[in-house]
């Protein structure tokens, strides 16, 4: 059985503060949420999920090629129907071979995705990424962003103590019906408050009598993430348990990122984790729309950077924010730019996502993209595939306003105004290589030649509705 051996955490780099939303709307009564994470034009759930995946893999005991089982939880996958994961298996440099799991319908999403990883046999990476929806004209609604990613091995420092589950039927608490994009509930608050409360009272009490786990008092727990679409939530969902406040406020987070659907319990326990000692014990709770609860129990601590994801932001105001996430309607893009088919595009995969060169055999030097002859020697030689490194300097760098960009940018520039491009030179064993990419989460025009960035997956553009995804660079400050 697997333990947690390292917690990475994604969140976008834009925030809203609720009285930006306040000064726009003349009024804000979200529930205790003082500030939502905004999604940028280039950032999904896959993005984010990759970002948290990366940030885990630095500072765990597992490479990716050792990874076996990838379990990986949204409710807001980029497209309805298509498989996610192989895109995150590729992205990440995970092997062919790893089982892939994708969990998704409700916000317990996120624990069906931890325990799955729990229970799998050798390494695993589990995902939870969303950033659920909602009516852009209700000033109220609580929807942020954010990833959080766990990489479970034998050998973890956080042991799973014991889970439980209920599960009984509550409608309508929270949905999104088919072809919709937004997220809406029936709002009759005291159901929906009886409905989470009951279910969430019950799988708690069933960590004692059913999963058996030792010595279980609820009055010591230490840290608890429970189920936070908004941050009254958490209190009012155990109000029948004897949970101190202050285990509740350790794993609590939706009150500074808003509502990540079925990340925010993996975001908060990532949280509660960071803050724990080696002995304390702490409890994730998860709720799911449509009604259940699944409650886990575990003992240890290990590091997250949730805190400094948190600080590193920056704000904007709510007409960017209108912007970034898409409310201020749709352009078609019409024809005539690169385009670039599919097959042709999945041969560049490896060069889009794990910036892959070619290393000439002859004289040495890398060549990117490892296509034609070697750049240097100018002989056609098979090039040995090499990973250019993900950190490099800008050589060159161009601002790309209205009316600058190709077709298929129109519609990230319309939400995300002009943006930056640079060839950046990446280096390779003491050979380096140069290649142009886009920049990304820094203010146009504020990188300069001679800076550090560092390579992070985005999507790129949609091509016949398919969303593509590539490396971009953001600065290294971050
Ligand atoms: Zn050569």
């Amino acid at each position: 059985m697997n333990a947690i051996d390292a917690v990475g955490v994604a969140l976008p780099r834009l925030r809203i503060s609720t009285g930006e939303i306040a000064d726009a709307w003349g009024r804000y009564s979200g529930a205790g949420i003082a500030q939502k994470t905004v999604a940028a034009a280039d950032e999904d759930a896959l993005t984010l999920g990759i970002e948290a995946a990366e940030s885990a893999f630095a500072r765990g005991s597992v490479d990716p090629n050792g990874v076996s089982t990838l379990c990986f939880a949204t409710t807001t996958p980029p497209l309805d129907t298509e498989e996610v994961v192989p895109r995150l298996v590729r992205a990440l440099g995970l092997p062919s071979s790893t089982m892939t799991r994708t969990f998704t319908q409700s916000t317990l999403a996120g624990t069906e995705a931890l325990d799955s990883g729990l229970d799998a046999d050798g390494p695993a990476l589990v995902v939870a990424a969303d950033l659920p929806r909602g009516d852009p004209a209700s000033v109220d609604h609580p929807f942020g962003a954010g990833a959080a990613a766990f990489l479970l091995a034998e050998t973890g420092s956080v042991e799973r103590l014991g889970s439980a589950n209920h599960v009984d039927e509550f409608a309508g608490i929270s949905y999104r019906e088919r072809g919709s994009d937004e997220l809406t509930g029936l709002d009759i608050t005291s159901y929906e408050r009886n409905a989470i409360r009951e279910s969430v009272t019950s799988a708690v009490e069933r960590l004692d009598t059913d999963a058996g786990v030792d010595e279980f008092e609820l009055s010591a727990i230490d840290g608890a993430a429970v189920f936070q679409p908004d941050a009254r939530m958490p209190s009012r969902a155990v109000t029948d348990l004897p949970i101190p406040r202050d285990a509740l406020a350790r794993g609590t987070v939706v009150d500074r990122i808003g509502d990540a659907g079925a990340a925010g319990v993996p975001l908060g326990l990532a949280a509660a984790l960071d803050a724990a000692g080696d002995d304390d014990r702490t409890l994730a709770v998860f709720a799911g729309s449509g009604g259940g609860a699944t409650a886990i129990l575990f003992e240890g601590h290990v590091d997250s950077d949730f805190d400094a994801e948190l600080d590193a932001g920056s704000s904007v105001t709510y007409p960017e924010y209108l912007r970034e996430r898409g409310y201020l309607g749709t352009v078609d893009v019409a024809g005539g730019g690169a385009h670039v088919s599919l097959p042709t595009w999945q041969q560049s995969l490896d060069q889009r996502y794990r910036l892959a060169a070619g290393r000439c055999p002859e004289c040495g030097a890398l060549t990117f993209p490892p296509e034609g002859a070697c750049r240097s020697c100018h002989r056609g030689v098979a090039f040995e595939r090499v990973e250019l490194s993900r950190t490099g300097v800008v050589r060159a760098v161009t601002s790309i306003g209205h009316g600058g960009a190709p077709p298929e940018f129109a519609e990230q520039q319309r939400r995300d105004g002009a943006y930056d491009v640079a060839i950046v030179e990446l280096e390779h064993e003491g050979e380096s290589a140069m290649l142009p990419a886009q920049l990304t989460d820094s203010e146009t025009g504020t990188v300069e030649v001679g800076d550090e960035v560092r390579a992070v997956v985005r999507k790129l553009y949609e091509q016949e509705g398919v969303p593509r995804y590539g490396a971009k660079f953001a600065p290294v400050e971050r």
